[in-house]
């Protein structure tokens, strides 16, 4: 038998395009090779590209450039301009497109298979897919966009026989994926895909509050399989790989946040847990009226620049106040004076996994002081000073002793076990679960109430002397 090898250069970028992406992924699961990761990400990305433009089945540049310009400039804009704490809502909104392209390049190919007289069974069935997974992917994030950003309420939106309707829904459109993929009826694929845009609503708006990170990389893994699908339906085996990979990251993802909140994913999907918001210290009480400490900076700092060992606990309020570099200073500070610091992070501390770990190495904050909850709770009863700052459910007590509290059941970093613990905070508002946090009323917790950065300003202020 005679071996012919016929150079395929497009298949062979392609595979070096896959190899870069898992390397990518592998890079990303530690904030020290989080950066290469990301090169060889945008080095795949750009083998992508390069190689499927080469390809023989595109006709027309000028689309395709005109195209590529408006989305590069437009996400160029975004990049630069976004705060890291919009992070959620970008990513909520960037699988949306991924969602709507599935959609529209099924229905595409779909017009272009009619017209040639070239539709099949197997087709049809990857058709199917794209669209449906394609459709609940897009509305499921523009809802998750809408309550990140606040444009509707966070809370979970639940109505009598919800589930019923979902069920409903899904089997109806189980039963047009069928005649689609058995008569090729135009209608049946426009009615699925409708429904399948109002399944994505419907399922997402029962879920709110502390579940919506669960929610994000769970919609993170349905565009992973709405790009592979687009990929069957393309026959392009790079997008299937990489939708597979988008799929199982975020899937596993999913699993490991839930694992982190003590939460099971179908109670996620089905729950409807989230924020009241009643059931909180309000903005407007004064921390006196709700029996609290209040502590002034000299008071940190009088337990800090003698201290033994200070574990810091950042939280969402760190990120909205750009406490990090301030913290970075007060670090060294009270390394120069012996005191050990670490940094204790919990994985849903912040609006994104990975938002303390990442505005950390931003301030140039060492990966060996910077300890994930695991590694570090054992060592809170050896600290004199927990200093929590802008942090608050992943600290709250609630979650271990009070079995009526909606985060009851999360695992927590045990910072009321230091001698000493400070809050940094500008009110008695709750955080985002909307549940009151009972390490406030804890015997050796104060709180200093203002903004993280001015209250870290003035501690690195008064601990080189020169300050308040
Ligand atoms: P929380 O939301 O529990 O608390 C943040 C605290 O920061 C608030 O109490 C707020 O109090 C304070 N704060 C806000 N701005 C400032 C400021 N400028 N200076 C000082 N303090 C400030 O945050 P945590 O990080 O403890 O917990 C994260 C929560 O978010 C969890 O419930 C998690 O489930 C949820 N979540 C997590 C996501 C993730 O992927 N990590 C995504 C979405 C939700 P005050 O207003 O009084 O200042």
């Amino acid at each position: 038998m005679e071996l012919t090898l016929t150079p395929n250069y497009q298949a062979l970028a392609y595979l070096v395009s896959a190899f870069l992406f898992i390397f990518a992924l592998k890079g990303l699961t530690h904030p020290a090779t989080a950066r290469r990761g990301n090169l060889f990400g945008m080095l795949g990305m750009v083998i992508a590209i390069a190689a499927t433009l080469d390809g023989e089945e595109v006709q027309d540049y000028w689309l395709i450039g005109i195209a590529m310009t408006i989305g590069a400039v437009i996400g160029i804009r975004v990049a630069r301009q976004i705060q890291m704490t919009a992070m959620p809502q970008l990513v909520a909104a960037l699988h949306s497109f991924v969602g709507m392209a599935a959609v529209l390049v099924a229905l595409g190919t779909f017009l272009n298979h009619r017209a040639a007289d070239e539709l099949d069974g197997l087709l049809m069935g990857e058709l199917s897919a794209g669209v449906v997974i394609g459709a609940i992917t897009f509305t499921g994030s523009v809802i998750a966009f809408a309550k990140l950003q606040g444009i509707m309420s966070g809370a979970p939106i639940k109505f009598i026989g919800q589930h019923a309707l979902n069920a409903a829904i899904a089997v109806l459109t189980i039963l047009l994926a069928f005649k689609f993929g058995t008569t090729g009826a135009i209608w049946a694929l426009l009615l699925m895909t409708l429904l399948a845009f109002v399944l994505g609503g419907t399922l997402i708006i029962p879920i709110g509050g502390a579940d919506m990170p669960v929610v994000i990389s769970m919609l993170n893994s349905y565009s992973g399989w709405a790009a592979a699908a687009t990929g069957f339906t393309l026959q392009n085996n790079l997008l299937i790989i990489v939708g597979a990979l988008v799929g199982f990251s975020g899937a596993i993802l999913s699993f490991i946040m839930c694992r982190a909140m003590n939460r099971s994913i179908i109670n996620v999907v089905f729950g409807g847990f989230g924020t009241s918001g009643d059931s909180g210290g309000s903005a407007g009480a004064t921390a006196a009226q709700q029996g609290v400490k209040s502590a002034s900076v000299e008071d940190a700092v009088y337990w800090m620049e003698d201290a033994g060992k200070v574990i810091i606990v950042p939280g969402y309020g760190m990120a909205v106040a750009q406490a990090q570099h301030a913290l970075k200073e007060m670090m060294e500070q009270l390394n120069a004076r012996g005191v050990e610091v670490k940094f204790a992070i919990h994985p849903v501390a912040g609006r994104m996994p990975g938002h303390m770990n990442v505005l950390l190495a931003e301030a140039d904050i060492p990966y060996d002081q910077v300890l994930e909850m695991d590694e570090v709770n054992s060592e809170f009863q050896s600290t004199d000073v927990a200093l929590v700052v802008g942090a608050n459910d992943v600290v709250n007590p609630a979650a271990k002793e009070d079995k009526s509290s909606p985060i009851y059941g999360m695992p927590i970093l045990e910072a009321g076990k230091a001698r000493q613990v400070y809050f940094l905070k500008r009110s008695m508002r709750p955080g985002y679960s909307g549940v009151d946090n009972l390490l406030f009323y804890q015997e050796n917790t104060s709180l200093i109430f203002g903004d993280a950065k001015d209250t870290i300003e003035g501690i690195v202020g008064a601990l080189k002397g020169t300050g308040h």
